[in-house]
Protein backbone atom coordinates (compact mmCIF):
# COMPACT_ATOMS: atom_id res chain seq x y z
CA UNK A 1 0.00 0.00 0.00
CA UNK A 2 0.98 3.60 -0.30
CA UNK A 3 -0.73 7.01 -0.12
CA UNK A 4 -1.56 8.88 -3.05
CA UNK A 5 -3.81 10.88 -4.79
CA UNK A 6 -6.56 8.59 -6.42
CA UNK A 7 -8.76 9.79 -9.46
CA UNK A 8 -12.14 8.12 -9.63
CA UNK A 9 -15.23 8.50 -11.84
CA UNK A 10 -18.94 6.94 -10.97
CA UNK A 11 -22.34 7.83 -12.12
CA UNK A 12 -22.44 10.90 -9.93
CA UNK A 13 -19.11 12.43 -11.39
CA UNK A 14 -15.16 12.43 -11.05
CA UNK A 15 -13.76 13.02 -7.48
CA UNK A 16 -9.85 12.86 -6.03
CA UNK A 17 -8.36 13.03 -2.97
CA UNK A 18 -5.58 11.49 -1.17
CA UNK A 19 -5.83 7.41 0.04
CA UNK A 20 -4.42 4.59 0.51
CA UNK A 21 -3.65 2.20 -2.95
CA UNK A 22 -2.20 -1.13 -3.57
CA UNK A 23 0.40 -0.16 -6.97
CA UNK A 24 0.43 -3.24 -9.63
CA UNK A 25 2.68 -5.56 -9.24
CA UNK A 26 6.59 -4.23 -10.37
CA UNK A 27 7.19 -6.22 -14.28
CA UNK A 28 9.84 -6.95 -15.98
CA UNK A 29 11.97 -3.70 -17.25
CA UNK A 30 10.55 -1.85 -14.21
CA UNK A 31 11.30 -0.03 -11.67
CA UNK A 32 10.00 0.94 -8.42
CA UNK A 33 10.88 4.83 -7.49
CA UNK A 34 10.56 6.56 -4.23
CA UNK A 35 8.84 9.86 -5.08
CA UNK A 36 10.76 12.87 -4.03
CA UNK A 37 8.79 15.49 -5.05
CA UNK A 38 6.31 15.42 -7.84
CA UNK A 39 4.34 18.68 -9.28
CA UNK A 40 1.55 20.17 -11.19
CA UNK A 41 0.98 21.34 -14.62
CA UNK A 42 -1.94 22.39 -16.74
CA UNK A 43 -2.27 18.74 -17.94
CA UNK A 44 -2.59 17.52 -14.41
CA UNK A 45 -4.85 20.36 -13.64
CA UNK A 46 -7.06 19.19 -16.71
CA UNK A 47 -6.73 15.48 -15.27
CA UNK A 48 -7.69 16.41 -11.68
CA UNK A 49 -10.90 18.93 -12.55
CA UNK A 50 -12.06 16.64 -15.36
CA UNK A 51 -12.52 19.56 -17.93
CA UNK A 52 -10.27 17.95 -20.64
CA UNK A 53 -10.36 13.94 -21.47
CA UNK A 54 -6.93 13.50 -19.50
CA UNK A 55 -7.45 10.39 -18.28
CA UNK A 56 -8.05 7.37 -20.09
CA UNK A 57 -9.25 4.45 -17.70
CA UNK A 58 -9.73 5.06 -14.12
CA UNK A 59 -9.34 4.53 -11.62
CA UNK A 60 -5.65 6.82 -11.48
CA UNK A 61 -3.30 8.19 -10.14
CA UNK A 62 -2.22 11.48 -11.72
CA UNK A 63 1.41 13.47 -12.19
CA UNK A 64 2.99 13.17 -15.28
CA UNK A 65 6.05 14.68 -13.89
CA UNK A 66 7.88 12.57 -10.93
CA UNK A 67 11.70 13.07 -9.33
CA UNK A 68 12.40 10.50 -6.14
CA UNK A 69 15.23 7.18 -5.82
CA UNK A 70 15.13 3.61 -7.34
CA UNK A 71 14.33 1.24 -4.76
CA UNK A 72 13.66 -1.74 -6.55
CA UNK A 73 15.08 -2.51 -9.96
CA UNK A 74 13.94 -5.04 -12.64
CA UNK A 75 15.87 -3.40 -15.78
CA UNK A 76 19.31 -3.43 -16.12
CA UNK A 77 19.90 0.13 -16.10
CA UNK A 78 18.62 1.40 -13.83
CA UNK A 79 19.70 0.59 -10.07
CA UNK A 80 18.32 1.04 -6.35
CA UNK A 81 19.97 4.58 -5.38
CA UNK A 82 19.70 5.82 -8.69
CA UNK A 83 18.09 9.16 -9.01
CA UNK A 84 15.65 9.60 -11.51
CA UNK A 85 12.92 12.09 -13.03
CA UNK A 86 10.43 11.03 -14.95
CA UNK A 87 8.20 13.12 -17.83
CA UNK A 88 4.88 12.29 -19.69
CA UNK A 89 4.85 8.92 -21.61
CA UNK A 90 1.30 8.52 -21.09
CA UNK A 91 2.14 8.67 -17.22
CA UNK A 92 -0.49 10.13 -15.16
CA UNK A 93 -3.07 9.54 -18.13
CA UNK A 94 -2.75 5.76 -18.88
CA UNK A 95 -0.50 4.49 -16.23
CA UNK A 96 -0.45 5.38 -12.60
CA UNK A 97 1.36 8.74 -12.28
CA UNK A 98 3.84 10.78 -10.32
CA UNK A 99 0.92 12.39 -7.07
CA UNK A 100 1.93 9.28 -4.87
CA UNK A 101 4.50 8.37 -2.54
CA UNK A 102 5.94 5.05 -4.50
CA UNK A 103 5.42 4.25 -8.68
CA UNK A 104 6.05 1.56 -10.67
CA UNK A 105 7.40 2.69 -13.57
CA UNK A 106 8.94 1.38 -17.35
CA UNK A 107 12.89 2.11 -16.70
CA UNK A 108 12.76 3.49 -20.24
CA UNK A 109 10.84 6.24 -19.28
CA UNK A 110 13.15 7.49 -16.43
CA UNK A 111 16.06 9.87 -16.86
CA UNK A 112 18.77 9.93 -14.75
CA UNK A 113 19.01 12.98 -12.93
CA UNK A 114 22.10 15.09 -14.20
CA UNK A 115 24.51 16.19 -11.82
CA UNK A 116 23.72 19.61 -10.61
CA UNK A 117 20.19 19.48 -10.39
CA UNK A 118 18.93 17.99 -7.15
CA UNK A 119 15.73 16.35 -7.09
CA UNK A 120 13.54 19.52 -6.02
CA UNK A 121 15.54 21.00 -8.89
CA UNK A 122 13.86 18.50 -11.04
CA UNK A 123 10.03 19.32 -10.34
CA UNK A 124 10.35 23.08 -10.32
CA UNK A 125 11.25 22.54 -13.46
CA UNK A 126 9.08 19.40 -14.15
CA UNK A 127 7.30 19.22 -17.53
CA UNK A 128 6.73 22.42 -18.29
CA UNK A 129 10.72 23.72 -17.74
CA UNK A 130 11.29 20.93 -19.70
CA UNK A 131 8.90 21.46 -22.96
CA UNK A 132 9.87 24.86 -22.63
CA UNK A 133 13.96 23.90 -23.03
CA UNK A 134 12.46 21.49 -26.03
CA UNK A 135 11.18 24.56 -27.71
CA UNK A 136 14.38 26.21 -27.55
CA UNK A 137 16.15 23.02 -29.12
CA UNK A 138 13.68 23.46 -31.56
CA UNK A 139 14.06 27.17 -32.28
CA UNK A 140 17.84 26.89 -32.56
CA UNK A 141 17.74 23.69 -34.67
CA UNK A 142 15.61 26.63 -37.36
CA UNK A 143 19.06 28.48 -36.88
CA UNK A 144 17.75 30.94 -34.25
CA UNK A 145 20.63 32.80 -32.50
CA UNK A 146 20.74 35.30 -30.02
CA UNK A 147 21.89 37.99 -33.28
CA UNK A 148 18.58 36.94 -35.10
CA UNK A 149 16.45 39.43 -33.07
CA UNK A 150 14.13 39.51 -30.62
CA UNK A 151 12.48 36.33 -28.94
CA UNK A 152 8.80 36.22 -27.76
CA UNK A 153 7.27 34.32 -24.82
CA UNK A 154 3.29 33.71 -24.63
CA UNK A 155 1.80 32.95 -21.35
CA UNK A 156 5.24 34.69 -19.61
CA UNK A 157 3.70 33.86 -15.91
CA UNK A 158 3.00 30.61 -16.42
CA UNK A 159 4.99 27.44 -16.31
CA UNK A 160 6.44 26.75 -19.61
CA UNK A 161 6.72 30.43 -20.15
CA UNK A 162 8.38 31.45 -16.87
CA UNK A 163 10.84 28.56 -17.39
CA UNK A 164 11.25 29.82 -20.98
CA UNK A 165 12.17 33.38 -20.54
CA UNK A 166 15.13 32.43 -18.10
CA UNK A 167 16.56 29.93 -20.31
CA UNK A 168 16.05 32.41 -23.64
CA UNK A 169 17.37 35.30 -21.32
CA UNK A 170 20.32 33.18 -20.03
CA UNK A 171 21.46 32.18 -23.25
CA UNK A 172 21.65 35.85 -24.52
CA UNK A 173 18.65 36.61 -26.36
CA UNK A 174 15.90 39.08 -26.02
CA UNK A 175 13.07 38.14 -24.77
CA UNK A 176 9.57 39.70 -25.12
CA UNK A 177 7.78 38.41 -22.39
CA UNK A 178 3.57 38.68 -23.32
CA UNK A 179 1.35 38.18 -20.00
CA UNK A 180 -2.32 38.90 -19.23
CA UNK A 181 -1.42 39.97 -16.04
CA UNK A 182 0.97 43.38 -16.16
CA UNK A 183 1.00 42.87 -12.07
CA UNK A 184 3.41 40.21 -13.24
CA UNK A 185 5.53 42.53 -15.01
CA UNK A 186 8.25 42.69 -11.65
CA UNK A 187 8.56 38.88 -11.79
CA UNK A 188 8.99 38.61 -15.58
CA UNK A 189 11.93 41.16 -15.76
CA UNK A 190 13.66 39.41 -12.92
CA UNK A 191 13.13 36.28 -14.74
CA UNK A 192 15.48 38.49 -17.45
CA UNK A 193 12.62 39.55 -19.77
CA UNK A 194 13.51 42.82 -21.69
CA UNK A 195 10.39 43.93 -21.99
CA UNK A 196 6.69 42.85 -21.25
CA UNK A 197 3.76 43.06 -23.34
CA UNK A 198 0.18 43.17 -22.17
CA UNK A 199 -1.22 40.00 -24.01
CA UNK A 200 -4.62 42.58 -25.20
CA UNK A 201 -2.27 43.26 -27.93
CA UNK A 202 -1.94 40.43 -29.27
CA UNK A 203 -5.84 38.88 -28.87
CA UNK A 204 -7.48 41.31 -31.86
CA UNK A 205 -8.20 39.74 -35.18
CA UNK A 206 -5.58 38.77 -36.60
CA UNK A 207 -4.24 40.42 -40.11
CA UNK A 208 -2.53 38.75 -42.93
CA UNK A 209 0.78 40.42 -41.88
CA UNK A 210 1.96 43.36 -39.50
CA UNK A 211 4.83 44.77 -38.62
CA UNK A 212 7.76 42.34 -38.47
CA UNK A 213 8.72 42.14 -34.62
CA UNK A 214 10.23 39.54 -33.64
CA UNK A 215 12.93 36.36 -34.58
CA UNK A 216 11.77 33.66 -32.53
CA UNK A 217 8.30 32.69 -30.75
CA UNK A 218 7.99 30.49 -28.26
CA UNK A 219 4.00 29.96 -27.97
CA UNK A 220 2.02 28.35 -25.01
CA UNK A 221 -1.68 29.89 -25.74
CA UNK A 222 -2.13 28.75 -29.76
CA UNK A 223 -5.73 30.50 -30.89
CA UNK A 224 -5.86 34.09 -31.92
CA UNK A 225 -2.52 34.64 -29.46
CA UNK A 226 -0.73 32.50 -31.76
CA UNK A 227 -2.17 33.78 -34.98
CA UNK A 228 -1.44 37.21 -34.04
CA UNK A 229 2.47 35.96 -33.59
CA UNK A 230 2.18 34.23 -36.71
CA UNK A 231 1.38 37.78 -38.52
CA UNK A 232 4.58 39.53 -36.70
CA UNK A 233 7.26 37.20 -37.28
CA UNK A 234 10.08 38.70 -39.10
CA UNK A 235 11.32 37.30 -42.59
CA UNK A 236 12.40 33.61 -41.91
CA UNK A 237 11.20 33.86 -38.18
CA UNK A 238 10.65 30.37 -36.33
CA UNK A 239 7.81 29.61 -33.79
CA UNK A 240 7.57 26.64 -31.19
CA UNK A 241 4.08 25.75 -30.57
CA UNK A 242 3.13 23.77 -27.48
CA UNK A 243 0.31 25.08 -25.65
CA UNK A 244 -3.28 25.48 -25.90
CA UNK A 245 -4.02 27.61 -23.07
CA UNK A 246 -5.88 30.59 -24.92
CA UNK A 247 -7.36 27.71 -27.36
CA UNK A 248 -6.72 24.84 -29.63
CA UNK A 249 -7.87 26.60 -32.90
CA UNK A 250 -5.31 28.52 -34.87
CA UNK A 251 -7.41 31.45 -36.66
CA UNK A 252 -4.49 32.12 -39.65
CA UNK A 253 -3.60 32.27 -42.87
CA UNK A 254 -0.75 31.29 -44.86
CA UNK A 255 0.30 34.20 -45.62
CA UNK A 256 3.17 34.34 -43.02
CA UNK A 257 4.63 30.80 -44.18
CA UNK A 258 4.36 31.81 -48.24
CA UNK A 259 5.77 35.19 -47.86
CA UNK A 260 7.72 35.39 -44.59
CA UNK A 261 9.31 32.10 -44.60
CA UNK A 262 7.88 31.70 -40.95
CA UNK A 263 8.60 28.23 -39.67
CA UNK A 264 5.68 26.82 -37.44
CA UNK A 265 7.79 24.02 -35.41
CA UNK A 266 5.32 21.81 -33.07
CA UNK A 267 6.74 20.59 -29.83
CA UNK A 268 5.43 17.65 -27.68
CA UNK A 269 6.91 16.41 -24.62
CA UNK A 270 4.73 13.30 -24.07
CA UNK A 271 6.54 11.08 -26.27
CA UNK A 272 9.57 12.86 -27.43
CA UNK A 273 12.42 10.57 -28.15
CA UNK A 274 14.93 9.27 -25.34
CA UNK A 275 17.77 11.39 -26.93
CA UNK A 276 15.82 14.42 -27.06
CA UNK A 277 15.28 14.21 -23.43
CA UNK A 278 18.86 13.44 -22.27
CA UNK A 279 20.09 16.32 -24.04
CA UNK A 280 17.08 18.62 -23.22
CA UNK A 281 18.10 17.85 -19.04
CA UNK A 282 21.50 17.84 -19.75
CA UNK A 283 21.34 21.45 -21.11
CA UNK A 284 18.60 22.29 -18.60
CA UNK A 285 21.75 21.57 -15.74
CA UNK A 286 24.10 23.18 -18.09
CA UNK A 287 22.41 26.77 -18.98
CA UNK A 288 19.08 27.69 -16.14
CA UNK A 289 20.42 29.81 -13.80
CA UNK A 290 18.68 27.46 -11.01
CA UNK A 291 18.38 30.97 -8.80
CA UNK A 292 15.58 31.90 -10.87
CA UNK A 293 13.55 28.90 -9.92
CA UNK A 294 13.09 29.93 -6.26
CA UNK A 295 11.44 33.33 -7.64
CA UNK A 296 8.97 30.43 -9.55
CA UNK A 297 7.94 27.92 -7.02
CA UNK A 298 5.10 27.87 -4.83
CA UNK A 299 4.72 24.53 -2.92
CA UNK A 300 1.24 22.56 -2.30
CA UNK A 301 1.35 19.39 -0.04
CA UNK A 302 -0.53 16.64 -1.38
CA UNK A 303 -3.36 16.39 0.61
CA UNK A 304 -3.87 20.03 -0.89
CA UNK A 305 -3.66 19.26 -4.84
CA UNK A 306 -7.26 18.39 -5.22
CA UNK A 307 -8.01 21.99 -3.95
CA UNK A 308 -5.98 23.81 -6.53
CA UNK A 309 -6.10 22.18 -9.34
CA UNK A 310 -8.68 24.50 -10.64
CA UNK A 311 -6.33 27.73 -10.50
CA UNK A 312 -4.70 26.61 -13.08
CA UNK A 313 -7.54 26.78 -15.56
CA UNK A 314 -8.45 30.54 -14.50
CA UNK A 315 -5.00 31.31 -15.10
CA UNK A 316 -4.33 32.49 -11.77
CA UNK A 317 -0.87 29.66 -11.17
CA UNK A 318 2.73 32.05 -11.18
CA UNK A 319 5.13 29.69 -12.36
CA UNK A 320 5.60 26.23 -10.75
CA UNK A 321 3.94 24.25 -8.44
CA UNK A 322 5.73 21.72 -6.46
CA UNK A 323 4.41 19.06 -4.29
CA UNK A 324 6.54 17.77 -1.59
CA UNK A 325 5.89 14.15 -1.15
CA UNK A 326 9.25 12.78 0.55
CA UNK A 327 11.34 15.86 0.60
CA UNK A 328 13.80 14.24 3.33
CA UNK A 329 15.29 12.29 0.49
CA UNK A 330 16.63 15.62 -0.68
P1 LIG B 1 0.21 27.41 -16.91
O1 LIG B 1 -1.21 27.44 -16.51
O2 LIG B 1 1.26 27.41 -15.85
O3 LIG B 1 0.53 28.64 -17.88
C1 LIG B 1 -0.32 29.01 -18.92
C2 LIG B 1 -0.27 30.52 -19.04
O4 LIG B 1 -0.93 30.91 -20.25
C3 LIG B 1 -1.03 31.25 -17.94
O5 LIG B 1 -0.28 31.37 -16.78
C4 LIG B 1 -1.28 32.59 -18.60
O6 LIG B 1 -0.09 33.35 -18.51
C5 LIG B 1 -1.48 32.20 -20.07
N1 LIG B 1 -2.89 32.15 -20.41
C6 LIG B 1 -3.95 31.76 -19.65
N2 LIG B 1 -5.09 31.88 -20.32
C7 LIG B 1 -4.77 32.38 -21.53
C8 LIG B 1 -5.55 32.76 -22.67
N3 LIG B 1 -6.88 32.64 -22.69
N4 LIG B 1 -4.89 33.24 -23.75
C9 LIG B 1 -3.54 33.36 -23.75
N5 LIG B 1 -2.76 33.02 -22.70
C10 LIG B 1 -3.37 32.53 -21.61
O7 LIG B 1 0.40 26.15 -17.85
P2 LIG B 1 1.75 25.44 -18.34
O8 LIG B 1 2.80 26.46 -18.49
O9 LIG B 1 1.99 24.22 -17.54
O10 LIG B 1 1.29 24.95 -19.79
C11 LIG B 1 1.05 25.93 -20.79
C12 LIG B 1 0.42 25.28 -22.02
O11 LIG B 1 1.37 24.41 -22.62
C13 LIG B 1 -0.82 24.43 -21.72
O12 LIG B 1 -1.73 24.55 -22.79
C14 LIG B 1 -0.25 23.02 -21.67
O13 LIG B 1 -1.23 22.06 -21.98
C15 LIG B 1 0.81 23.12 -22.73
N6 LIG B 1 1.89 22.16 -22.56
C16 LIG B 1 2.19 21.37 -23.64
C17 LIG B 1 3.22 20.48 -23.58
C18 LIG B 1 3.55 19.69 -24.78
O14 LIG B 1 4.16 18.64 -24.65
N7 LIG B 1 3.21 20.17 -25.97
C19 LIG B 1 3.97 20.28 -22.33
C20 LIG B 1 3.64 21.22 -21.28
C21 LIG B 1 2.60 22.11 -21.41
P3 LIG B 1 -0.12 34.97 -18.41
O15 LIG B 1 -1.08 35.29 -17.32
O16 LIG B 1 1.28 35.36 -18.14
O17 LIG B 1 -0.62 35.44 -19.77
Amino acid sequence: MTRAILIDKTDDGQSASLTDVTLPALEDGQVAVEVAYSTLNYKDALALTGAAPVVRSFPMVPGIDLSGIVRESRAPSLQPGDRVVLNGWGVGEKHWGGLGERAHLNADWLVKLPDGISLKQAMAIGTAGYTAMLCVMALEAHGLTPASGEVVVTGASGGVGSVAVALLAARGYRVAAVTGRLAEAGYLTGLGATSVLDRAELTGTPRALGKERWAGAVDVAGGVVLANVLSMMAYRGVVAACGLAGGRDLPTTVTPFILRGVTLAGVDSVMCPRPDRLTAWQRLANELDMSKLEAMVTEVPLAKVPAVAPRFLDGQVRGRIVVPVNPALG
